[in-house]
């Protein structure tokens, strides 16, 4: 199921469809806030290329992955929670994916350490 040509509404917002303000973009990902905010900071780092969940990765997907992690601190960095934040990334409906389109929330501005989960 990693296919390019799955369309999700993060494929719209990629391709500039639905308007979207790209709060970090490159070659390969762009970054953008949640909609539906669950922290005072809660931001997606979407990849560029449509893979539905995490699973349907596969090896070819292994330098874009690790650009994603690279990306996510970056964004991290520029919204100012770099030194403490969740990446969650939820990998099938009874997980709670909802956009069938790879995704990871940073969230942050709130205290985690009570709260393992
Ligand atoms: P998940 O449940 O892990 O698939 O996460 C999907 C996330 O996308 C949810 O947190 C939604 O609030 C968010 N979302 C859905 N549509 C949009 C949108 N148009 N812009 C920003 N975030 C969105």
């Amino acid at each position: 199921m990693s296919d390019t040509t799955t369309d999700t509404i993060f494929g719209k917002i990629i391709r500039g469809e639905i308007p979207s303000e790209f709060i970090y973009e490159d070659e390969h990902c762009i970054a953008i806030h949640d909609v539906n905010p669950q922290a005072a900071v809660h931001a997606l780092v979407i990849p560029k290329k449509a893979i539905a969940r995490l699973v349907d990765a596969s090896a070819d997907d292994q330098v874009l992955l690790g650009h994603l992690m690279l990306a996510v601190g970056k964004v991290a960095e520029q919204l100012g929670v770099a030194d403490a934040f969740r990446l969650v990334v939820n990998n099938g409906a009874d997980a709670g994916q909802t956009v069938f389109h790879l995704h990871l929330h940073i969230i942050a501005g709130q205290v985690f350490s009570e709260q393992k989960l």
